[in-house]
C-alpha cells in the first residue's frame, strides 16, 4: 500500500523557514510547493487547489490575514495551518477567527510543525484512499479515477500499464522502486510480464512526459536498482 501523499502549499517569505518546512514535507513524501507572498499562495490555491496551506501571517503584499479570509470566502474545506512570530501570538484568537484550522507560533519544533500537519490531512480526509486521489509531482498531475496525465496542464495520452507504472511512483516521490517492486505493485504478480517490460514502459513515458527523454526530470533512473520519481527541480519551487 503506497504511503499518504498530499500537496500542500507554504506560505512563507522566510527562505531558511520556507526550506525547512519543505524538507520535512518532503521527508514524508508529500509534494509541496513554497510561495513568499500572499498573491502567490492565493494565485495557487485558486488553480491547483492544495491538500493542506501552510500560512505565515506576516507576509509582504497580501498578508495572512487576507488570504485566510480570501480561502474561507472561496473554499470552506481547504485545511489552513497559521504559523507566526511570538509577537503575533495575540492574534491566536483571530486566526481561529478568521477559520484557521490550527495554530502554531514561532519558534517551532518541525516535528511539531508535521504533527499538526498530518493531524489536519487525517481529519480532512486527504489520506484516505491514495490510488483514487490526484497525485501531484512538480508539474506532473495523475486523476487516477479519469486515467488522466498531465504535465504543466497539458493532457498526456498514457496506456494503462504505462499509467499504473506513473501512479505507483507519483505516490511516493522520492522512493526508489525496484523493476520487481514495480512489477508487482503495478501489475500484482502476472506471470508474462518480466523486468524488462518495465524498462519500455518507463522509456515511452520519458517519451511523453519529459521535455528531454534522454535527460529526465520526473522518471529517474536509479543506477543499480530501478526508478523513482522526482518533482522535476529537485527543490519543490
Ligand atoms: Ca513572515
Amino acid at each position: 500500500m503506497a504511503a499518504m501523499c498530499a500537496y500542500v502549499l507554504v506560505a512563507e517569505d522566510e527562505p531558511r523557514q520556507a526550506e525547512l518546512i519543505g524538507r520535512f514535507l518532503a521527508r514524508e513524501n508529500h509534494s509541496f510547493l513554497l510561495v513568499d507572498d500572499g498573491r502567490k499562495a492565493l494565485d495557487e490555491i485558486r488553480g491547483r487547489r492544495p491538500d493542506l496551506l501552510v500560512l505565515d501571517l506576516m507576509l509582504p503584499g497580501v498578508d495572512g490575514w487576507d488570504v485566510c479570509r480570501a480561502v474561507r470566502s472561496e473554499d470552506a474545506d481547504l485545511p489552513v495551518l497559521v504559523i507566526s512570530a511570538r509577537a503575533e501570538a495575540d492574534d491566536k484568537l483571530l486566526g481561529f477567527d478568521l477559520g484557521a484550522d490550527d495554530y502554531l507560533a514561532k519558534p517551532y519544533d518541525p516535528r511539531e510543525l508535521m504533527a499538526r500537519v498530518r493531524a489536519l490531512l487525517r481529519r480532512s480526509g486527504t489520506t484516505g484512499t491514495p490510488a483514487r486521489r490526484a497525485l501531484r509531482v512538480g508539474e506532473l498531475e495523475l486523476e487516477p479515477m479519469r486515467h488522466e496525465v498531465r504535465v504543466a496542464g497539458r493532457l498526456v495520452a498514457c496506456t494503462p500499464a504505462e499509467f499504473r507504472i506513473l501512479a505507483v511512483l507519483a505516490a511516493e516521490p522520492g522512493r526508489v522502486f525496484s523493476r520487481a517492486q514495480l512489477l508487482e505493485d503495478a501489475y500484482g504478480l502476472d506471470g508474462f510480464i518480466t523486468e524488462r517490460t518495465i524498462d519500455v514502459h518507463v522509456r515511452n513515458l520519458r517519451r511523453k512526459i519529459e521535455a528531454d527523454p534522454a535527460a529526465p526530470a520526473y522518471l529517474l533512473t536509479v543506477y543499480g536498482i530501478g526508478y523513482k520519481i522526482s518533482d522535476g527541480s529537485g527543490r519543490g519551487r
